[in-house]
């Protein structure tokens, strides 16, 4: 099938040629039609499918239609709400490309950063408002924001909206917006509580589905390194001494743990930085400008911060630690080989961690390759149940220890760990 095909406006295929897009993917063989038929839609895909694209296309189609003899400012008649940051400029970003030829006004807001250039962008009057929940809500409640003329929802990544806490934000806005409209919903998994959602926002939907969350990317080679807790520093080095290996998207479980990765690699000059919960908006879009720009090779980043990142071209993700829930392993490598491009995932796993591969696999369906060249092999054992309870017994024990002589130190200040500790 070709975009063509589609009996998309001329404005739209001449910025899709722009974006070098030569044929749609399969979100968008089905769901562009669907939408353009008004239709809801209860769409089942992950990020790197071309979601967006399914739900803005048809968008920017209704609107060149809608808007060419509209009078006055600009009100907002399209609301995509996604749960990140990263996110929301991306989608945001898309809209810019695949709108570019056709005259319509979309802006992004999120929270974190200042509201006032937010609000000046909005006065000027938009078509398509891109939003995160908390702060679309607050500037509602400062009547900087009506929904009043919003003919077309979007839900985005419903499934991390809820993981995220914000089942009461989305409740609320359902509240706000016109019962007359048309309501898109994407999540990457379908679990009961989303199908629920689904169904107080959808009426009579139609369902699109790909890549359940089940199934890794076909052009994602996967290897995994069997090694050692202390071993894993050095492991890492070794692998990137691989100078194939240009730019990587190193995931940890861990905050500490990341900025660890960072000052580690940096100590052996090689270009890395974190981006994390405890991380600026402004640090963080820095960090991945530089590595979009090839100023950095290694990004490291917890899964919350990754949530939606999209790079372009990204080959290479490093697990430096297994995930404990096999979908965030199939999320995280979901990063690279987006659209048909090919991608590599290497992981690194310590003796605790073997028993979360063997659940990645099942969910997977699929034995990850061991991978050949591995100079610090796992020579430890996995903790079995006592020693498990005595090393917890024992983190306890040095946690009080800390504190204890953190409290002597500042002469006993801190009464309140005192009664605790008795
Ligand atoms: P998304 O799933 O919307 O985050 O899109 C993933 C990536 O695929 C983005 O980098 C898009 O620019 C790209 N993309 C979307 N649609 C197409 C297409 N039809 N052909 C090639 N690349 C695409």
């Amino acid at each position: 099938m070709k975009f063509e095909d589609l009996q998309l406006h001329p404005a739209i295929l001449k910025a899709l040629k722009d974006e070098n897009y030569s044929e749609p993917t399969s979100i968008q063989a089905q769901a562009i039609p669907l939408v353009l038929e008004r239709k809801d839609v209860l769409g089942s895909a992950q990020t790197g499918t071309g979601k967006t694209a399914a739900f803005a296309i048809p968008i920017i189609q209704h609107l060149i239609n809608t808007t060419r003899h509209e009078k006055g400012r600009r009100q907002i008649k399209s609301l995509v709400v996604t749960p990140t940051r990263e996110l929301a400029i991306q989608i945001g970003e898309s809209f810019d490309a695949y709108g570019k030829y056709s005259n319509l006004q979309n802006t992004v807001i999120f929270g974190g950063v200042p509201q006032n250039p937010q609000v000046r962008q909005l006065q000027k009057g938009v078509d398509i408002l891109v939003a995160t929940p908390g702060r679309l809500l607050d500037l509602i409640s400062q009547k900087h924001i009506s929904l009043r003329d919003v003919k077309y929802f979007v839900l985005d990544e419903a499934d991390r909206m809820l993981d995220m806490g914000f089942i009461h934000d989305i409740n609320k806005l359902l509240k706000i917006l016109p019962r007359q409209r048309q309501s898109l919903f994407f999540s990457a998994t379908m679990p009961n509580k989303i199908v629920k959602l689904s169904q107080q926002i959808l009426v009579n939907p139609k369902k699109v589905a790909v890549n359940p969350v089940s199934s890794t990317a076909e052009t994602i080679q996967q290897q995994i390194y069997f090694t050692n807790k202390s071993d894993k520093k050095d492991l890492l080095l070794h692998i990137l001494k691989n100078k194939d290996i240009e730019q990587v998207l190193l995931f940890s479980r861990t905050k500490h743990g990341a900025d660890r990765i960072v000052r580690n690699l940096r100590n052996k000059k090689i270009e890395s930085a974190a981006i994390h919960g405890e991380k600026s908006q402004n640090q963080r879009q820095k960090a991945l400008l530089r590595f979009k720009k090839g100023e950095i090779r290694v990004l490291v980043a917890t899964d919350i911060a990754a949530r939606g990142i999209d790079i372009d071209k990204l080959r290479y993700v490093i697990n430096y630690d297994i995930p404990n829930e096999p979908e965030t392993y199939v999320h995280r490598i979901g990063r690279c080989g987006r659209a048909g491009e090919e991608g590599v995932a290497l992981s690194l796993c310590e003796p605790e961690e073997n028993a979360y591969v063997k659940s990645i696999e099942k969910l997977i369906k699929l034995k990850i390759d061991v991978a050949g060249n591995n100079p610090f092999p796992q020579t430890d054992k996995p903790m079995n149940d006592s020693e498990k309870k005595e090393f917890e017994a024992e983190k306890k024990r040095k946690r009080q220890e800390f504190f204890e002589n953190r409290n002597k130190k500042r002469g006993n200040q801190n009464p309140g760990f005192r009664r605790k500790r008795r």
